[in-house]
């Protein structure tokens, strides 16, 4: 083992208020694709006539629900991704009472199915629909195997993801409660996320402790500030640094 990798262990162990932020590299090897990844939806829809920003988007979900949900379908819904190794690492390090919470991007659930509870999720959840009109709940598995628009059943209003679209605002209590997790913690592990998304890569502006750990496949903005850097398989270094 190398000697940032000790040190960043060692860091790890001595830190008493451990805070995670994740993005979709924490899900990539559960088969949900990232966006700008190697092989993420944006490389795999360049030949496409619109980006996903543009059909992820509030503007787009108004004016053209029916291929909104035909790409949430095709291109967002994993029924069968399970936590991997990644997820179950962050989990335990909460059991251990080391990590004090857990912050992600990520829209999939996969950290609550991993056991984790202090969970606070930036851009809401695809395993949460409501309507538009009456703010109903609507089943997610209805939505997801009917093969139209979804309708509320007892309005009829349009029904729409718990997530937050692009160009709507991120929920201020959800992004207070990051903040204030991040400028609490003493050691901060960012991973899985190409830290391109504001706020939620603005969020490790916060950050006043003594270890700042990134863990990614590829270079991010942040990391000559970071006092440790990988750049590799999120669960395998997670999965190692957490080990005692
Ligand atoms: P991103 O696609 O911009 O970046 C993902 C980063 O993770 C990339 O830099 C990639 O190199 C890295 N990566 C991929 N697999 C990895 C692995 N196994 N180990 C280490 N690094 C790995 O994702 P983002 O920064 O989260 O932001 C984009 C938006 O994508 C977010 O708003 C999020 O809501 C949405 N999104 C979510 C999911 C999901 O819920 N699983 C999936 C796709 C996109």
């Amino acid at each position: 083992m190398n000697h940032q990798f000790e040190a960043a262990r060692r860091c790890l162990e001595t830190s008493r208020q451990v805070v995670f932020m994740g993005g979709a590299g924490v899900s990539t090897a559960s088969g949900i694709p990232d966006f700008r990844g190697a092989a993420g939806l944006y490389t795999q829809a360049s030949g496409s006539r619109l980006t996903p920003e543009v059909i992820l988007s509030h503007g787009f979900f108004v004016h053209h629900p029916d291929e909104f949900y035909a790409f949430l379908r095709e291109s967002l819904y994993f029924p069968e991704a399970k936590p991997n190794a990644a997820h179950f690492a962050l989990a335990d390090l909460e059991n251990r009472g080391k990590l004090k919470a857990l912050i992600t991007q990520n829209i999939d659930g996969l950290h609550q199915q991993a056991g984790s509870r202090v969970v606070f999720e930036l851009h809401g959840s695809l395993n949460r629909f409501y309507c538009t009109r009456c703010r109903a709940a609507f089943p997610a598995e209805q939505v997801y195997h009917q093969k139209t628009t979804p309708r509320c059943d007892a309005c009829g209003g349009l029904v729409r993801p718990d997530v937050i679209l692009y160009g709507e605002q991120l929920d201020p209590q959800v992004l207070n409660a990051s903040a204030a997790a991040v400028r609490q913690a003493d050691c901060l592990i960012v991973g899985g996320s190409s830290l391109v998304v504001h706020p939620a890569a603005g969020l490790l502006d916060h950050f006043r402790g003594d270890c700042l750990l990134i863990i990614n496949r590829e270079p991010t903005p942040y990391d000559s500030r970071a006092d440790f850097v990988f750049h590799g398989d999120i669960a395998e270094v997670l999965t190692e640094l957490s080990t005692v």
